[in-house]
């Protein structure tokens, strides 16, 4: 289980969460950027969010001196996890760049729809989709060898000076009447010392996925179970309770809404 003082910004500078898997949270932005070492080099996991940030990140890589990144890989497509490619890529002489193909806006020299290995000579890092939540192309990395999943946006972490648990980015891309299946299927994947390394935040464990999955889910069911009552989309936030605040559930909402089969929907109560 991760200590409190993991909650704290590590910056720039990367931390070992598990046997060779670093993670860095360099700002502006402060996304999560993996490290995965191995005898033949380095998996980068998301780039961050500018190519100021991926210079200092790339400083910080080489400082450790665990190798040469010979992979990256992005979790999903959005620039606050991919806008250090670029600049990564030419830091290392152009490594493999991959990710799933859904993940649409990036031009990835390789995509994946269900499954790819990354060798690293004497480990093996698995990326995985794992279903859609967050986006259409969220995907994971997964250490078997030390129990680390590195999750992207799936998963939020906690954040510094917050209410301890960020909140999931349901934003106008996301499948939120999916992401809970998506997050079950991570769940089978974990153990009681899993290191699980979301897309912002400190690591967690798989307790605080397990409770994430179920709000998540509660958000999904209520918006099913309004919709079968006929209560209108732009009522729906302000005719139930939500376990996250309202202020971050409108696209959400709207996403759930669009995304029922038209079985699921009734005519608005007048
Ligand atoms: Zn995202």
């Amino acid at each position: 289980m991760p200590d409190t003082a993991s909650v704290d910004e590590p910056g720039s500078g990367f931390v070992e969460v598990a046997d060779r898997c670093w993670v860095a949270r360099p700002a502006p932005g402060h996304v999560n950027v993996g490290l995965v070492g191995g005898a033949s080099g380095l998996l980068m996991v998301d780039t961050s969010s500018s190519g100021r940030a991926a210079s200092s990140v790339v400083e910080h890589v080489r400082s450790l001196g665990a190798g040469e990144v010979v992979a990256i890989f992005n979790t999903h497509e959005h620039a606050g996890h991919t806008s250090g490619n670029s600049v990564v890529s030419q830091a290392y002489g152009g490594p493999r760049i991959v990710a799933h193909d859904a993940a649409r806006t990036l031009s990835p020299t390789e995509a994946f729809s269900s499954a790819r290995v990354v060798d690293l000579g004497d480990r093996q890092v698995e990326l995985l989709h794992l279903g859609r939540g967050h986006t259409a192309g969220d995907a994971v990395a997964r250490v078997p060898d030390t129990d680390v999943v590195l999750v992207g946006d799936l998963v939020a972490g906690p954040v510094r000076n917050g209410p301890g648990e960020g909140v999931p980015g349901f934003g106008d891309d996301c499948f939120l009447l999916e992401w809970p299946a998506t997050l079950d299927l991570l769940l089978s994947l974990l153990g009681e010392r899993s290191v699980v390394v979301p897309g912002h935040g400190a690591a967690v464990d798989r307790a605080f996925v397990d409770e994430q999955r179920g709000k998540v889910g509660t958000v999904a069911e209520t918006v099913r179970d309004l919709a079968s009552r006929g209560v209108p989309v732009d009522r729906a936030l302000a005719s139930a309770r939500w376990p996250f605040p309202t202020e971050h559930l409108g696209r959400a909402v709207g996403r759930g809404y669009r995304q029922l089969p038209r079985s699921g929907r009734r005519l608005p109560i007048v």
